[in-house]
């Protein structure tokens, strides 16, 4: 999995979508040695957790294309192809 694949997932992640066990081994793994993706969740959960406070639980949209675009400019930087 790349930051690609786990970015196309971080949604679902959050949302508890993600019941294929291999998938979410693939996600946890990548997490696991990525430091990007690491920080976006990071950032996403502590994010999520303040919405949640305020009103019914929705991942904003606006946030997420946020976090995706924000990720992919540092993993390109980082990673050499
Ligand atoms: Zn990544």
């Amino acid at each position: 999995m790349n930051c690609t694949d786990f970015l196309a997932k971080l949604t679902d992640y959050f949302d508890g979508q993600i019941i294929d066990a291999e998938l979410l081994a693939e996600v946890k793994e990548h997490l696991g040695t990525c430091h990007h993706c690491e920080v976006v969740v990071d950032t996403t959960r502590k994010t999520i957790d303040v919405y949640r406070g305020h009103q019914p639980y929705e991942f904003p949209e606006e946030l997420s294309e946020r976090l995706r675009a924000a990720v992919m400019t540092r993993c390109k930087a980082s990673v050499s192809k």
